[in-house]
């Protein structure tokens, strides 16, 4: 981990007068990757390890997946709902991640989520995850998960069979572009076995949770 200060030092002005120990501080784990990397695998399998984490369910324009729950996996907005949202500020961030295709954050799933006092796990593009891991500073964890190479990415997003071959070769030239933002993240891990990629996670997970 090559950052910030510890954030279980992170103190709160004396003027808030509330007893440190007893004060929940929402914190959040943000995951980036290129497409294919294996990142919402883990992400869901440290949900059923951890449950004071909780997902941040993004908004998108893209279409749903037939195995994807609306308002569970994504909100599915058509682009004049998305960019509604936009205008009235309810994202936190967000980015046309393909061409023609937008996903964001609501700044109302961070709310909920630290409401109820838990800390929120996000699942986004890699300039999205850097662009949020700025905003919330030391209360943010960012992981960067990645392949040996394109040719496994490229089979793992065949055998995932979501998208198309056009939407694949899209993917699979944006993930190079993505490679060269890997050194700003806070931890970086290879997804190659997945128990211990996600042995890796947890590790990292519990340390900054701690
Ligand atoms: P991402 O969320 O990064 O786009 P996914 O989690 O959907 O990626 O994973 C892409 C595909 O690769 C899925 O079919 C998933 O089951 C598979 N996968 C994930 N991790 C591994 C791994 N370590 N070895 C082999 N296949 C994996
Ligand atoms: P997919 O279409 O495979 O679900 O996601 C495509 C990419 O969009 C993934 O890299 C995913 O992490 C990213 N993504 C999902 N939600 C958000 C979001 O709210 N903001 C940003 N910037 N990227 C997101």
């Amino acid at each position: 981990m090559n950052k910030k200060p510890n954030p279980t030092n992170f103190a709160l002005p004396k003027r808030y007068n509330i007893i440190e120990e007893q004060m929940k501080i929402g914190k959040a784990v943000i995951f980036s990757a290129p497409s294919g990397s294996g990142k919402s695998t883990i992400v869901k399998r440290l949900l059923t390890k951890r449950k004071d984490l909780e997902f941040s369910i993004s908004a998108t324009t893209r279409a749903r997946r037939p195995n994807e729950v609306r308002g569970l996996d994504y909100y599915f907005l058509t682009k004049k709902d998305f960019f509604a949202k936009v205008d009235n500020g309810s994202f936190l961030e967000y980015e046309e991640v393909y061409p023609g295709t937008y996903y964001g954050t609501l700044k109302s799933e961070l709310d909920r989520i630290w409401k109820a006092g838990n800390h929120v796990i996000f699942d986004l593009d890699v300039k999205g995850g850097l662009k949020l891991n700025e905003i919330l500073t030391i209360r943010a964890l960012a992981i960067y998960i990645k392949v040996e190479n394109l040719f496994t990415l490229k089979n793992r997003l065949i055998a995932r069979d979501t998208e198309n071959q056009d939407q694949i070769t899209l993917r699979l030239a944006k993930a190079s572009e993505e490679a060269a933002f890997e050194s700003k993240f806070d931890v970086s891990i290879v997804n190659h076995d997945l128990d211990e990629a996600l042995q890796h996670a947890e590790e990292v997970i519990n340390r900054f949770l701690k």
